[in-house]
């Protein structure tokens, strides 16, 4: 079985070369195709290093303030005018003293907060760069199998670009993520089955000649869109004053976003525009304990993944069966790091915690991650010394449900002074 589709071009001004087998080394040109023809690997996009070399600091902080101001490093949209973009990016980083005082931190700890992007997770930054690439070769409609944030944002980015968009979720996902999808218009197609079920159909799907216009951003165009991820480590590494942080702590459902981040730093390295930190840097992955099958192949002192049945509240993060989980175990163990794993209640804890400390409200994939810095602390896998940049994903505002049943207004009272002094509040 091949799993390509042919597009009616390939892209051709740009830093990337081709694409490579992240198994066995193969090239293919620069196209619509994940896996690889040799041995069935996925397929990653590698670069021209001597076009990367050429990129400097002074180029980027004059580019826009989206993650278009990286565009020289990435494989899509040189050209502004063939961008599809809702231009996402440059999210704040912001520190965040009391919560890491809470945790027993002594170093400085920051929260890259990617909330604040255009639909409310740094998925934006993947789907800006694989519709880009996907209107370069050639496509007419966009799609994805979304655990809820990608939909959101590909029928957003479909929307502005006045393109039509199909995609694909499972039919149980929180009502914040379908309403937040629906409202742009598009087909939203709501799967009887888990997101494993919906992205089976969708590697299906796009074999058959009616979806052949179709780029799906996380399965034909996969490449590209893994590569947007890089932007938060460029970020990141941009906003500390070029300079790559000591620790980073990331969520994962399939485990991209994290090899993608260390893909970034050491990029930054090799092509000089940051010097590595002395002892380099340590990558840590974030897993719900519904979901956490790389976590505890990491555990188990394994590369390979036993894909599970996802439960929990971590929705965005449920992928059973995550494609680049061997990759982010690779990053974990070479870089020093660890992975660890949080339970429904530390998730609503640490939804509240991140809240109460920094004014920032996560969606449950950041209150996994924060109850993740707290066990990672607590058991002295990460150092508390050092300086550590915790990632925020997603905005709190489209999983309410999560933490609705536990807060509410402390006080009830008459609309009068008395009122005010029953209730204790004039003393
Ligand atoms: C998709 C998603 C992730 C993880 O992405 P992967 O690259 O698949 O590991 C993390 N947080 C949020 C909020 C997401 O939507
Ligand atoms: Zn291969």
């Amino acid at each position: 079985m091949t799993t390509t589709v042919s597009a009616p071009s390939a892209i051709t001004t740009s830093p990337a070369r081709g694409l490579v087998c992240r198994a066995c080394g193969a090239e293919y040109p620069l196209a619509a195709q994940h896996a690889c023809y040799e041995c069935f690997g996925p397929l990653e996009v590698a670069y021209d290093e001597a076009a990367l070399a050429r990129v400097t600091r002074a180029e980027i902080e004059a580019g826009p303030q989206n993650i278009w101001r990286y565009a020289a490093l990435l494989p899509a949209g040189q050209d502004p005018a063939t961008r599809v973009t809702l231009d996402p990016g440059l999210t704040p980083l912001v520190s965040a003293p009391l919560l890491a005082a809470e945790l027993g931190i002594t170093g400085a700890l920051w929260i890259k907060d990617d909330s604040q992007n255009p639909t409310h997770s740094f998925k934006d930054r993947v789907v800006s760069v694989a519709l880009t690439a996907a209107k370069e070769l050639g496509f007419t409609r966009f799609s994805c199998a979304s655990t809820g944030n990608l939909a959101n944002s590909v029928a957003a980015h479909a929307a502005r670009a006045g393109v039509p968009s199909i995609v694909f979720i499972p039919a149980d996902l929180e009502q914040g993520k379908v309403v937040t999808t629906a409202v742009y218009g598009g087909e939203l197609v709501a799967i009887e089955g888990s997101y494993d079920d919906v992205n089976r159909l969708c590697s299906e799907l796009v074999e058959t000649d009616e979806f052949e216009d179709t780029a799906f951003v996380n399965v034909n165009v996969r490449p590209f869109y893994a590569e947007g991820s890089k932007t938060l480590g460029y970020e990141v590494a941009e906003q500390l004053g070029w300079r790559i942080p000591a620790q980073v702590v990331i969520p994962m459902a399939s485990g991209e976003l994290l090899t993608k981040v260390d893909k970034a730093f050491s990029e930054l390295v090799e092509i000089g525009l940051v010097e590595a930190p002395e002892d380099g840097w340590t990558v840590f992955g974030a897993q719900s304990a519904g979901c956490n099958p790389i976590a505890v192949a990491l555990h188990n002192d394994t590369d390979v993944i036993t894909p599970v049945k996802p439960t929990g509240i971590a929705k965005s993060l449920n992928i059973g069966d995550p494609a680049a989980g061997p990759y982010a175990i690779e990053a974990v163990r070479r870089t020093g790091g660890w992975m660890d794993y949080a339970d429904d209640a530390e998730i609503r804890a640490g939804i509240r915690l991140l809240a109460e400390t920094t004014g920032i409200f996560a969606e449950t994939a950041g209150g996994t991650t924060i109850a993740v810095l707290k066990k990672l602390v607590e058991s002295g896998k990460l150092d508390p010394a050092k300086e550590t940049v915790v990632y925020n994903t997603g905005e709190g505002l489209k999983t309410l449900d999560a933490v609705a049943g536990e807060v509410g207004p402390t006080h009830r009272i008459k609309p009068s002074l008395r009122g005010a002094r029953e209730a204790g509040l004039l003393g």
